[in-house]
Order: C-alpha cells, then sequence, then structure tokens
C-alpha cells in the first residue's frame, strides 16, 4: 500500500511518502539497538520526567493532532482531542507507576532472599492501525519506554503524519531520538525486522490476518508477541434492563470512531419481550446522531477511514441480506467507492450469514433474539472473537454471574465496554493475547527474572 494521507471525506490526496528503503531501515534499527544498551540503564525518574512532558504536549496540541486525525482518518475533531487527552492520562499514569509495577518482587523460598526482577528486553517493534492512530501507538510506547525499552513503530500506512506527529513528541519531550521512531515502510518489510536479531519482540493491533502473520514469523524466530486484533462484540440486553439507558448507550456504544473500534458493541443479543422496542429506541438515536465533515465541530461520525473499508463493509451487509438478514435501519455507503457510510441495524442474522461469524467494521449494528439470559449467552459465546462484551440488567449480581460465563478480555455490566491506563486490555480466542495497560501491560516486554541468592 502507498504510503500517503488521503483525506477520506474529500477524495483528495493530501501528501506522499517516499517509503524508507531497507538499508535506512536497518541504519534506524542499529541506532535502536544501540540506544537500548545505554536507555535501560537510566533511571525511572529521568524517565518519568520525559513521560510527564509528553503527556503536556500531547496536551498542548491537541488541536493540531485533532485536526491531523480528521483529515488522514475521519475523525472528528471533537474525539481528536478526547484521544490526544487519553494519551497524556496515560503517559502521566505510567509516569507514577511504572517504577513501582516494576519493583522487585520479593518470593518466599528456600532461598536466604529470592525474589523477580523485571528487566527491559530491548528493541520492541509495534506494528499499528489507523483507527486510534495516536493512542493505539502511545499504550504501547509509554510503558515500553518507561520500562527501559526501545520503541520502533511501523504504522498504518494512511497515517504517516499522525507517526511523525507522535515521534515529534516523544523527541520533544527529551527522549534520545533513537529510543523512539517512525518507520515509513509498507508491510513488505516487517518480516525482515522481526527475522533480525536485533528485534527482541513484536507487538500488533489490526486485523486477524495481519496478526496471524506477523505472529507466525516471530514465532519461527523464538520472540515473544502481543496481539491485540478484531473483535465482535456482544452487548447483551436482558428483559428487567434499563431499555432506555441500554439503547442510548448501545447507540454510542457501535459508534465509537464511527463504528471503527476492536470494542465497539457490534452484536445486540436482546431478550425477547423487549426486543422490538429496543430495535425502535436504537434507530432513533442513530438516526439522530450527525455527520459531516470530520473538521466540523458538530460533527459526530464521519466517513470511514478508507473507501475499500466502506466497500468491504457494504459488501458484508449485502450478502447477509442476501442470505435472509433484515434491514432495519437503511443506510449503507453513499456509492461504491465512497467512504461515507451511514448507521444501519440488521437482524435476523443466522449462522449461515457473513455478519453472524465476521467483524463489522463500521456503523452497523446487528440485533440477534434471545430465549433467555442462557441463549444469550450461547449467543455471545458463538463467535470466533474474544475481546468485550457488555450485559445490561438490573439485578447486579445476575449481571456479575453472566460476566463471567462471557468468553471475552473484558465484560462491562450496565456500562459500555472502554478502556482505560489502569485496567487489563486484551483478548482471547481470535481477538488476540497478551495485555496491554495496567501493570500486567508494562510486564509483557520485560525480562522476568529470577534471582535466588543462596
Ligand atoms: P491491517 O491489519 O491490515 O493493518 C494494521 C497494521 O498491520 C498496519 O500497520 C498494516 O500496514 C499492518 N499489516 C498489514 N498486513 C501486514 C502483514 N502481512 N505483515 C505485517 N504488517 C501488516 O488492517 P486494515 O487496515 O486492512 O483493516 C482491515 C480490518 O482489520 C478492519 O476492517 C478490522 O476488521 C481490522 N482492524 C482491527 C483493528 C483493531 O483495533 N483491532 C484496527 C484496524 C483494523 P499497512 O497499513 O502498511 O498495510
Amino acid at each position: 500500500m502507498a504510503i500517503e494521507s488521503f483525506n477520506p471525506y474529500t477524495g483528495k490526496v493530501l501528501k506522499r511518502f517516499t517509503a524508507f528503503s531497507w538499508a535506512k531501515t536497518e541504519r534506524i534499527l542499529a541506532q535502536a539497538a544501540q540506544a537500548a544498551g545505554t536507555w535501560r540503564t537510566t533511571t525511572f525518574a529521568h524517565r518519568a520526567e520525559c513521560m510527564r512532558r509528553a503527556a503536556t504536549l500531547l496536551r498542548e496540541r491537541q488541536n493540531e493532532l485533532a485536526r491531523l486525525m480528521a483529515l488522514e482518518m475521519g475523525k472528528p475533531i471533537t474525539d481528536g482531542r478526547a484521544e490526544a487527552q487519553k494519551c497524556a492520562l496515560t503517559c502521566d499514569y505510567y509516569a507514577e507507576h511504572a517504577e513501582a509495577f516494576l519493583a522487585d518482587e520479593v518470593i518466599e523460598s528456600e532461598a536466604q532472599r529470592s525474589f523477580i526482577a523485571y528487566q527491559p528486553l530491548g528493541v520492541v517493534l509495534a506494528v499499528m492501525p489507523w483507527n486510534f492512530p495516536f493512542w493505539q501507538v502511545v499504550r504501547f510506547i509509554a510503558p515500553a519506554l518507561m520500562a527501559g525499552n526501545v520503541g520502533l513503530l511501523k504504522h498504518a500506512s494512511n497515517v504517516p503524519q499522525c507517526a511523525l506527529a507522535l515521534e515529534k513528541i516523544f523527541h520533544d519531550a527529551g527522549f534520545p531520538p533513537t529510543t523512539f521512531r517512525a518507520l515509513l515502510i509498507g508491510s513488505d518489510l516487517v518480516e525482515k525486522l522481526i527475522e533480525d536479531d536485533r528485534v527482541q519482540a513484536v507487538t500488533l493491533t489490526g486485523s486477524e490476518l495481519a496478526g496471524s502473520k506477523v505472529a507466525a514469523t516471530a514465532g519461527a524466530n523464538i520472540k515473544k508477541t502481543v496481539l491485540e486484533l478484531g473483535g465482535s462484540d456482544p452487548f447483551i440486553i436482558l428483559a428487567d434492563a434499563d431499555l432506555e439507558l441500554a439503547a442510548k448507550t448501545a447507540a454510542q456504544a457501535r459508534m465509537i470512531n464511527s463504528g471503527q473500534s476492536c470494542i465497539a458493541a457490534k452484536r445486540f443479543i436482546v431478550e425477547k419481550p423487549v426486543v422490538k422496542e429496543f430495535i425502535t429506541q436504537l434507530r432513533a438515536h442513530l438516526q439522530a446522531m450527525r455527520t459531516g465533515d470530520p473538521l466540523d465541530e458538530a460533527t459526530q461520525f464521519g466517513p470511514l477511514a478508507r473507501p475499500d473499508l466502506a466497500d468491504e463493509l457494504a459488501q458484508q451487509v449485502n450478502d447477509s441480506v442476501a442470505a435472509g438478514a433484515k434491514v432495519e435501519l437503511a443506510g449503507g455507503q453513499d456509492k461504491p467507492g465512497s467512504a461515507l457510510f451511514r448507521p444501519m441495524i440488521i437482524s435476523k442474522v443466522k449462522p449461515n450469514q457473513r455478519a453472524y461469524h465476521e467483524e463489522l467494521f463500521g456503523p452497523v449494528a446487528i440485533v440477534l433474539e434471545a430465549k433467555d439470559a442462557d441463549d444469550a449467552v450461547r449467543l455471545a459465546n458463538d463467535s470466533r472473537f474474544g475481546l468485550g462484551g457488555s450485559v445490561w440488567t438490573r439485578d447486579v449480581k445476575r449481571g456479575e454471574d453472566l460476566a463471567r460465563r462471557v468468553e471475552s478480555g473484558a465484560v462491562f455490566v450496565n456500562s459500555m465496554v472502554k478502556s482505560s491506563p489502569e485496567m487489563p486490555f486484551g483478548g482471547v480466542k481470535k481477538s488476540g493475547y497478551g495485555r496491554e495497560l495496567s501493570h500486567l501491560g508494562i510486564r509483557e516486554f520485560v525480562n522476568q527474572k529470577t534471582i535466588w541468592i543462596g
């Protein structure tokens, strides 16, 4: 794929970039490997000082960053500002807590003294997607740098300006430039990078296909990976739920980032007595949402990030409807080749349809009718994915019981799924493995070393 900024709202190419050659990439890798040797010897206090400055710069530059996101991938400007602020919060969080998370952990044993020491691995490669072009990267790089690792970023080819803006923030914050570099490369150089002995580990957020390719190469080279892949999160609504609140939240949860979020609610599993009313309310909320130019302050959802993503989503919906799904809200793609896609609701989605099994990465809500709570859990778990899930009931105890039975990395009761710095984030099944954020995230790319004093 060409490395270029393409405005999905106007359909215009804004800027083209020449991809780095392997020779240039290799030079940067050599510098990163050298930096890893010194960065690991710095104090937590020094790293935290730089990280706090990065947080300040993220806040100061939020308008500029939000504008870049609007232009490169169509994110509404108000959402872009919120993303920059969340990145800042996460930098502050790891500046504050990294030292405690990685402190020696004493273990009682036969030794005089024994403990676990958490030590950096070295160069970590991050392959990242376009949907949250700052957040996805920050939730990797903030803990990585605080742990004493250095990072190389291969960002999605449609957000090069976001990649460069983030690199600049960390450099301006005082991190040595060689500790975090954005590589403007296509995915064709990723395999070669992973095979190189100077890369110690890889993290990828993106599609199942890209994840499996990267993990296969890493596996062949005995390297640790963290994979954060797709999701088709269930949003279970029992008959005793606060239906008004559930329907309002359902619309928000489906429309996060114009529907392009791995943890967006995608399958609304509703107990039979309330399914009709739920569809009526969800339809009203979705119809009330404003679309328009992502640079306009009033816009609530923008175009999809690339026209080909809208083409693919339209195809998934059309195939499902041809196989029996019922359209409850007719929106969809403006015309083939356009990135504009209006919210849709489809029901009567059955296992013979693509919408039942595949992730719909855009504003299409699937409604599935459940006979009872057990049936709702069965439907929720009848998925290849297991990232997040949400359960709605006035009986909180029952909600908690159901939460334990849903096969996913997170379940929220009477709330939509969201990520926050202090809670672990990641999936099971085909949604990936490993965790980001929290104390678990920072321990993914460290050597958990046993030290035994006899
Ligand atoms: P991809 O998974 O293709 O892209 C994500 C990142 O992986 C990009 O940096 C991409 O680079 C890179 N990549 C792609 N293929 C390879 C490969 N073979 N080896 C190494 N790196 C690779 O996502 P798409 O943009 O194509 O989106 C397709 C679907 O993926 C979406 O519809 C959605 O289902 C899912 N997705 C999930 C996300 C999540 O948050 N979990 C985020 C984005 C997408 P390049 O851009 O150069 O191709």
